[in-house]
């Protein structure tokens, strides 16, 4: 298990460039994002070329790989574009490519044979000999679909002779991974082209063909229907076995959350996965026994706010408790109250939402750590006092006690 250790590595998503870097300080080993073609999560402010070779440089000087998703169905008219930005994303130095078409992972073999490919959980493998294809095809990484067990997980990781990266945090989608049109039927928004509208956790009655505009309620519970809302993915209390098991990647969901969220749930599992790492090395450890992962990294995610959490399929398939029929999401307990955009002589911050002197914020350190403050002065960038900031404003603060900034931090205020 030490050796699986060294080389598990925290994937992040990146939703643009900022989140990015949010992500790269809190300690992922790996980030993921996409072009403006060519990649699901349209929403997610996906990068444009002169944002991607930022990326990568910005990635690459902290240590951490840039992985470029390419994981559209393409059609043929797709198909005539692929070849050039394989071989510009090749030329700007990503680390892998994550595709889930067949024709993509063929022309990216191809055009940029040196490059990794990930096979995307729009692939959904689900079984071995799904991941030996793979491997036969030249797929240097297989995603597994979020629908196994521990026990597959296991099987799998230890017989295909690759990468296998399992998702160990954020929003569950009931179909197998985002194959559904409800969304597109309801809305005119594609799931498969990465714009659910998650209709599925929409709250639902029942209402008679001749008396429109009458809904007859359906007690499923007492606030409502919600027929496939399931809570959140969270693993962390799995690590150890995950590890165990031979997990080369854990991966978290959310390109097209906030940066609050990139912040709260990299660090956490990066504290997890480092608290294990010691405790690998420690005289406690007991070598048969898996440790129990402390209290205390479950915490600090359930202040970030969810649909509460779920392990999924780990311990076989799901059952009512980890969907939430009565619908209701866990609080967030804090916001984002601002961004360290520049550190150094004289830091700046960007606001997030309304900032004035006298306000208590908290600076989250890396680890779990977090240093409260607060704010006795703002100043914009030409050096004015103000009385106070608004989301968006670039400014310096004067604070008690003073705060070491370091570029990209977040800083958060909880919640009245
Ligand atoms: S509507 Fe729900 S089940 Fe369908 S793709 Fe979106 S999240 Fe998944």
């Amino acid at each position: 298990m030490r050796e699986n250790m060294k080389m598990t590595e925290l994937l992040a998503p990146a939703g643009n460039l900022e989140k990015l870097k949010i992500a790269v300080h809190y300690g992922a080993d790996a980030v993921y994002f996409g072009g403006r073609e060519f990649s699901l999560r349209a929403q997610a402010g996906n990068f444009s070329e002169a944002e991607m070779k930022e990326a990568v440089q910005f990635s690459h000087l902290h240590g951490t790989k840039a992985y470029v998703t390419i994981n559209i169905f393409a059609h043929n008219r797709d198909m005539k574009k692929i070849p050039e930005y394989v071989k510009w994303l090749s030329e700007i130095g990503v680390d892998a490519f994550i595709i889930s078409d067949p024709g993509i992972f063929r022309t990216a073999r191809a055009i940029a044979p040196d490059i990794p490919v990930h096979v995307s959980t729009q692939a959904n493998t689900t079984n071995l000999e799904s991941a030996l294809f793979w491997k036969n095809a030249g797929a240097g990484r297989v995603n597994l679909a979020r629908e196994l067990s521990l026990e597959e997980i296991r099987d799998i990781a230890r017989s295909c002779q690759m990468e296998v990266e399992v998702f160990v945090h954020g929003a569950l989608c009931i179909s197998y991974s985002g194959r559904c049109m409800l969304s597109l039927y309801m809305t005119g928004r594609d799931a498969n082209q990465g714009a659910c509208a998650h209709p599925c956790r929409y709250r639902y009655a029942l209402q008679e063909e001749k008396r429109p505009g009458i809904y007859f309620p359906v007690e499923e519970g007492d606030r409502g229907v919600y027929i496939f809302n399931s809570r959140d993915l969270c693993l962390i209390n799995r690590l150890p076995e995950l590890v165990e098991a031979g997990v080369s990647s854990l991966k978290i969901e959310g390109r097209m959350k906030g940066l609050f969220y990139v912040a709260g749930v990299v660090r956490a599992y990066r504290a997890a996965l480092d608290w294990l790492m010691e405790y690998m090395d420690s005289e406690e450890r007991q070598d048969a026994k898996l440790p129990v992962v402390p209290e205390r990294f479950m915490e600090e995610l359930k202040l970030l706010g969810s649909r509460g959490y779920t392990e999924n399929f780990l311990d076989g398939p799901p059952g009512r408790e980890d969907m939430l029929y009565q619908g209701g999401n866990a609080q967030q307990q804090f916001s984002p109250a601002a961004v360290v955009v520049e550190a150094g002589d004289r830091p700046l911050l960007r606001v997030g939402h309304i900032l004035r002197p006298g306000d208590r914020l908290e600076y989250m350190e890396r680890g779990l750590g977090v240093t409260p403050f607060e704010v006795l002065e703002i100043r914009d960038r030409e050096g004015r006092k103000v009385r106070q900031a608004l989301g968006g404003d670039i400014v310096t603060v004067t604070t008690e006690p003073e705060i070491q900034w370091e570029e990209w931090a977040v800083i958060r205020r909880r919640q009245t």
